[in-house]
């Protein structure tokens, strides 16, 4: 999995502020574990910051949720991020501390 690829991914989510779509160059990867990847987006238009976390899976076949073309999709076709997977996320941040090194540390 890489980072320009997830980065790529983010783009295809809007801002909760002002329905912007996200920019590639305003996709920061904090770090990932295994299938979880943690980012920080920027909204160029309302320069809101959020952190994201989403499950990415290797091993699905991928939905509808980019707006890759379908020639890099089928270059992808292992790597998806569901929606699920990142409205379940929502509970995990919820509870989380903050301490991203710690996190990753952890094996
Ligand atoms: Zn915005």
């Amino acid at each position: 999995m890489e980072e320009k690829f997830i980065k790529r991914l983010m783009t295809s989510m809007k801002c909760d502020s002002c329905g912007q779509h996200y920019e590639v160059y305003n996709v920061d990867v904090i770090g990932h574990r295994e299938d979880l990847w943690f980012l920080k987006v920027l909204c160029s238009t309302c320069h809101t910051q959020c952190l994201v976390a989403a499950v990415v899976k290797e091993d699905r076949i991928p939905e509808a949720v980019t707006d890759l073309a379908k020639a890099e999709l089928d270059k992808f076709k292992n790597n998806v991020i569901k929606a699920d997977d990142v409205l379940n996320i929502h509970n995990f941040l919820k509870n989380f501390d903050g301490d991203f090194s710690q996190l990753f540390s952890q094996k």
